[in-house]
């Protein structure tokens, strides 16, 4: 495999939709959310860790890993939340590199929220972030996730800027139309990243998308 793009956005940007879109043209793409699941399911190293850092009381009766308390112990406490994420990022990192490295496609996508501050960059040759006004994040995040407004916000607060993440974009997907309108961009977007993998095109060549749009 010649060439992996990390797609990134925002929460509620549209990364799922357009991953799925990726998909249906037969892409690899390999979610890191997913994975942060899969490192701390039972038998897992990553939980096997966590209990022998913070304790038993960190899991369920039938030994899974109760989510809701770990997130409690770790919301108002930065340093437990640097030793969480200390004992879990290597393991996610690892495992995503290692899908990457089994993956068989020309290309192969690593979907990764917040990618513009983390160390997970090294694992990708190119950045594709979708774009979304504020407002559409806030809305899209209270349908989906029935909550309201005020926690919306705060969500987006505790997440890295617009600003931040396009800094760090090699292409852009804006995603404010309906969703019908994404095909198009993202065919022209596996159409580049095909030729960038086969050496076909030059890499400093980015694609904003919908051309009409022009990063703020
Ligand atoms: P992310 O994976 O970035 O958190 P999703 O792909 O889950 O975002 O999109 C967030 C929500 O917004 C989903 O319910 C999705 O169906 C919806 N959505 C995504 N793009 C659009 C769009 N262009 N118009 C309307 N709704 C959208």
């Amino acid at each position: 495999m010649n060439l992996t793009v990390g797609l990134t956005g925002g929460i509620a940007s549209g990364k799922s939709l357009a991953g799925d879109l990726f998909r249906s043209h037969g892409v690899e793409v390999i979610d890191a959310d997913q994975v942060a699941r899969d490192v701390v399911t039972p038998g897992h190293p990553g939980l096997l860790e966590l209990v022998d850092h913070f304790g038993p009381d960190i899991l369920e009766t039938d030994g899974s890993l109760a989510r809701r308390r770990m997130r409690e112990r770790v919301f108002n406490d930065p340093e437990a939340r640097r030793e969480l994420e200390s004992i879990l990022h290597p393991l996610i990192q690892a495992e995503l590199a290692r899908q990457r490295d089994a993956s068989t496609g020309i290309y192969c996508i690593l979907m990764v929220p917040l990618l513009a501050r983390s160390g997970m960059r090294v694992l990708v040759n190119r950045i594709l972030v979708v774009d979304t006004s504020e407002a559409s994040q806030i809305s899209r995040l209270c349908k989906r996730d029935n909550i309201s407004q005020e926690l919306a916000k705060k969500m987006l607060d505790a997440q890295e800027t617009r600003q931040e993440r396009l800094a760090v974009a090699d292409d852009v997907l804006f995603n404010s139309g309906e969703p019908a309108l994404l095909d198009a961009p993202i065919e022209r977007l596996h159409q580049h990243y095909l030729k960038l993998a086969r050496g076909q095109v030059d890499s400093s060549l980015r694609l904003h998308l919908p051309e009409s749009h022009s990063v703020p």
